[in-house]
């Protein structure tokens, strides 16, 4: 039994009803357990926060920006224990859980320069009128409430801890039940660095725990990531405290290959994903889209490379990609493994689970799926990959769009011109040309349409934790 809850600079053991199974999915068994906090321990870890808010937003920009320093640090020195404890109990390959790390860490360095940068991005604006002085303030919006998926925990919780420690706000965070443990290391960072007590707070459990959350009425905003069923429960309780929120949400993201490209280049960008992370990815580009005049051979090669994948236990093996995170999601995918069969589609490769111990399933391609198809049109959050032909650019572009989700999309051609051109017009938030999945904390991250609201990383990060006051003063 772990205790696991960060509330007011203390660790406590969790008072909730739900006991949370913490599993190794490459053996399907779970290695620890711990008690989920309950409502009353929600309302102490907003209280905390509260009471930490005035110190905290108070103190200067570059003190606050050392804590964040201190935080990549720490995270640095971590680094075996928490690669470790991903493989263990995400199913991450080594190199991919090393990534994560190395997102987390820069994730908190950039912010700490931007908020180094802070007290120069309040200045006077100047007023066409006379007689008048007006400035601008940059306040950070308050107490905020960080609600997380167990896909990439360690990176989702940096992309809003980070900024929002910046910003001089306080916090309480509530991992996914799924990957509980992982989190705790930045309340050990925070004891570490002796971060005043209240500014971060962690409480774990389920659905009842992350709704006690979004629903608290202590809150000044909400940050939520995770899928759309939820998000629109979180937007619900928004609305009616009528306060901001932030929703990063699924995807069915297209991959667009020309058939100017090198095909076998071409299959590494495709390969990479649908199967990074077992394409537990809300960025998976997990629709293919490709021209007809490389189709074939195409498919063809894409059919061997997943076939050839190493999977695996990532503990035990060299994998190129490990287990689904959790036997929810496993049965999941295997639901729509049987919905394939029953629409009768074409599977060129995989289509089912693996028969082992663990959560695995085999990586997938079905083809010439149809526009209407529930693979075609829904999230799976696994390693299946839909394919469609395409013979002009407005009609790849026209299939692309032709979704609820807008996050991302991939484009692979050798005309540059036309890469870009396509890159406009694709009704997404992050456009990848003759790359995949490279996500820099300069750029931006969130989605249109269904993918949610507003945006992640970069100075539009620090952003959604900010709120802008004008001071005007008359001279007469
Ligand atoms: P989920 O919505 O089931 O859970 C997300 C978090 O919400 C968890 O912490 C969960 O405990 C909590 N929760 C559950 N019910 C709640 C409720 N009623 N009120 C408040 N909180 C509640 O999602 P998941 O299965 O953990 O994650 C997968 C989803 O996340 C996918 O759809 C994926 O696309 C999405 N995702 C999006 C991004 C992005 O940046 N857009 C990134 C990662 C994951």
């Amino acid at each position: 039994m772990t205790t696991s809850h960060y509330i007011a600079g203390h660790w406590v053991e969790g008072q909730g009803s739900d006991c949370i199974s913490v599993n190794d999915p490459a053996l399907g068994q779970p290695f620890a357990e711990l008690m989920a906090a309950s409502v009353s321990q929600v309302d102490q870890a907003v209280a905390a926060a509260r009471s930490a808010l005035p110190a905290w937003k108070s103190t200067c920009a570059s003190e606050r920006a050392a804590f964040l320093r201190g935080f990549a640090e720490q995270l640095g020195q971590r680094r075996e224990a928490l690669v470790t404890l991903q493989m263990r109990n995400s199913g991450k390959p080594r190199h991919e859980a090393e990534i994560d790390l190395d997102d987390a860490i820069a994730t908190f360095g950039y912010y700490a320069e931007l908020a180094e940068q802070l007290p120069s991005k309040n200045r006077t604006v100047p007023l066409a009128a006379p007689g008048f002085t007006a400035r601008t303030r940059l306040e950070p919006v308050g107490v905020v409430g960080l609600i997380v998926p167990w896909n990439f925990p360690l990176v989702t919780s940096a992309w809003k801890l980070a900024p929002a420690l910046a910003a001089g706000c306080t916090v309480v965070l509530k991992p996914s039940e799924v990957t509980p443990l992982i989190e705790q290391a930045y309340g050990q960072i925070a004891d570490a660095l002796g971060l005043p007590a209240g500014v971060l707070n962690i409480v774990n459990g389920k659905a009842e725990t992350g709704a006690a959350l979004s629903n608290h009425n202590g809150l000044d905003k909400l940050s939520f990531t995770g899928s759309n069923s939820v998000g629109c429960q979180v937007m619900r309780s928004a609305s009616a405290q009528c306060r901001p929120v932030t929703l990063e949400l699924g995807g069915k993201s297209a991959i667009v290959v020309f058939d100017d490209c090198d095909v076998d280049q071409a299959v590494e960008w495709i390969v990479a994903g649908i199967s990074w992370n077992a394409g537990q990815m809300c960025s998976a580009t997990s629709r293919l889209l490709v021209q007809d005049g490389i189709a074939d051979a195409l498919l063809q090669r894409l059919q061997a490379a997943l076939e050839n994948l190493r999977v695996g236990n990532p503990l035990t093996e060299e994998v190129d990609m490990g287990p689904l995170t959790s036997q929810a999601q496993w049965l999941k995918v295997a639901s729509y493994f049987a919905t394939a069969r029953e629409e009768g589609l074409q599977c060129l490769a995989g289509g089912h689970a693996l028969d082992r111990e663990g959560w695995f399933v085999s990586p997938t391609l079905y083809t010439d799926v149809p526009k209407d198809s529930r693979l075609w049109t829904e999230e799976i959050f696994g390693p299946v990959l839909c394919a469609r032909r395409f013979a002009t650019e407005e009609q790849a572009i026209a299939e692309a769009n032709d979704s609820r989700f807008g996050l991302v999309a991939t484009v692979c051609s050798t005309d540059l011109e036309r890469a870009e051109r396509v890159a406009d017009a694709l009704e997404v938030g992050h456009v990848w040309i003759n790359s995949v999945q490279a996500v820099f904390v300069e750029t931006s991250w969130g989605g249109t349409k269904g993918s949610g609201i507003g945006r992640e990383l970069g100075p539009w990060g620090l952003s959604a934790y900010q709120s802008v006051k004008h001071v005007t003063r008359c001279l007469g």
